[in-house]
């Protein structure tokens, strides 16, 4: 089928990409010339695993192409996907201005084509947003009405930053949410070769159904976040071995033919220093505004986000507890990246500590296997800090470093490596990596870990 998708961001070009690698022929557009011209070119403007070599083999086998024209991508296809940013408004609720632009956008587009087209809202949204705000614009603007004119589909997204391209081609189910069947008949031929669960519903529910399944996942971070929070106040606790007896719940960890499942879903009862990325905060965000909106004050959503705002302060409490006054103490970041595996720092904890770190006055260094000092410059702009180029070179010399992003090159810190290169360093682990080595060897303090004596005295 021949598809359009408008955003070239984490999901459009996911999407995109993923669509032209099983036969779909593909338009990108995006507003910025050069990250259209480098797409062209073969380079991905993210780092995704696998995703610059499928995007090298698309473009040869011409079934793929990027763009700014989005009349021209529009009258090119037969089905447009919207995947443009969604962000959290300073009140919270969700910025539709992309969405409002480029609904208006295809409907101008639609006024100039005979055909039938469908449009597709894969950008996460509140509920009533597809029905609400999108379909009057593109009515509006193509003076085309719904059934006969144009077909129109709430299809969320669930890929997961870091592991995007392999979730995009092997899904846990698709959603479609569809205004008529002929909308969502027309969707499912995109999806006609991914074996999967595929739910077919109303608008509302699949934009409820992405936003009840981040809220869930978040509520599991930062109840596992508040256990450990209540384990620090407990002498000798430790938050991970707690957890470890709560996994053995066979609700949780089901016994098949013996064995354990161990599912994907115990990793989110984890305690860490919160949250991040594009999605979580912002869509719990969302969902407490539209419940508010709608005269429902969403308690146990609200804490889920106090919780998780409060959540890398703890590691600077922690280090202070250790160390005293922060002021012009130098202090390692390790890990900017809201989650290994990703460049993506939106919403990342690390900005919130490198935040607080620099308002009592440390000498902040960081350092991320992926993400360097010229992409950060958006998200920490103002906030002074010297960027290692190696782990090494970040741990140092410095009077403590917090373990920010579980990234895989941190395993390196081993007590006999931390013992040998650096004594007497301090480490404060924000992600469980200490919790169950010879951690009594090294001088660190951890998330969920009380101490000897009691532990944190801090709330
Ligand atoms: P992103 O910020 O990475 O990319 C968005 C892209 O849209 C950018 O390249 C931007 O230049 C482009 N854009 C903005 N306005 C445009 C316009 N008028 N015309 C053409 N292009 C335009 O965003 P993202 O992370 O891909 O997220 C997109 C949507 O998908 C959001 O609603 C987000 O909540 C949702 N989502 C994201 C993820 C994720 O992991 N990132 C997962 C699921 C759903």
């Amino acid at each position: 089928m021949e598809t359009s998708i408008v955003g070239t961001g984490y999901v459009g070009l996911v999407t995109g990409v993923g669509l032209a690698s099983i036969g779909h022929k593909v338009i990108c557009v995006d507003i910025d010339a050069k990250k259209v011209e480098k797409i062209n070119k073969g380079e991905s403007p993210i780092y995704e695993k696998r995703l610059e070599e499928l995007l090298k083999k698309a473009l040869q086998k011409k079934l793929f192409i990027a763009t700014t024209d989005l009349n021209y991508a529009v009258l090119n296809s037969q089905i447009t996907f919207i995947a443009v940013p969604t962000p959290s408004k300073k009140n919270n609720d969700i910025d539709l201005s992309y969405m409002k632009k480029v609904s208006a956008q295809i409907g101008s587009a639609l006024l100039n084509k005979k055909e039938y087209h469908i449009i597709v809202v894969k950008s996460t949204v509140a509920p009533e947003t597809t029905l609400k705000v999108v379909l009057p614009l593109i009515e509006k603007y193509s003076k085309k009405k719904t059934g006969s004119g144009f077909g129109l589909c709430m299809n969320p997204e669930f890929l997961r930053e870091g592991n995007a391209v392999d979730d995009f081609m092997r899904p846990d189910r698709i959603v479609i949410g569809e205004i008529d069947k002929q909308s969502g008949d027309n969707l499912a031929k995109v999806y006609k070769n991914f074996e999967t669960d595929i739910i077919r519903t109303s608008l509302s529910n699949a934009e409820m159904i992405k936003y009840t399944n981040n809220a869930l996942l978040a509520t599991l971070i930062s109840f596992s976040n508040e256990i450990a929070n209540i384990s620090e106040k407990i002498p000798g606790a430790n938050a991970f071995e707690i957890f470890k007896g709560v996994y053995l719940d066979k609700r949780l960890n089901p016994v098949i033919n013996g064995k354990r499942v161990n599912p994907q879903i115990l990793s989110y009862l984890y305690p860490g220093c919160g949250f991040g990325g594009s999605c979580f905060p912002k869509d719990v965000k969302a969902l407490v505004a539209f419940s508010n909106k709608k005269k429902y004050k969403p308690v146990l959503l609200s804490a889920v986000l106090d919780i998780n705002k409060k959540q890398p302060l703890r590691l600077v409490k922690l280090t202070e507890q250790k160390i005293g006054n922060l002021k012009n103490k130098n202090i390692a970041v390790l890990g900017l990246a809201f989650k290994p595996e990703t460049d993506d720092v939106r919403e990342s904890p690390a900005i919130a500590i490198i935040k607080e770190l620099v308002a009592k006055k440390a000498n902040v260094f960081t350092y991320d296997p992926v993400v360097n000092a010229k992409n950060t410059h958006l998200h920490f702009k103002n906030f002074p800090f010297d960027h290692a180029q190696s782990l090494h070179q970040a741990v140092k010399n410095k009077d403590a470093c917090l373990i920010v992003t579980n990234w895989k090159e941190f395993e390196k810190l081993t007590p006999e490596f931390i013992k040998s290169n650096m004594a007497n360093h301090l480490f404060i682990d924000g992600r469980g990596f200490f919790h169950n080595k010879e951690s009594e060897k090294i001088n660190y303090l951890g998330i969920g870990l009380g101490n000897k004596k009691g532990a944190s005295k801090e709330s």
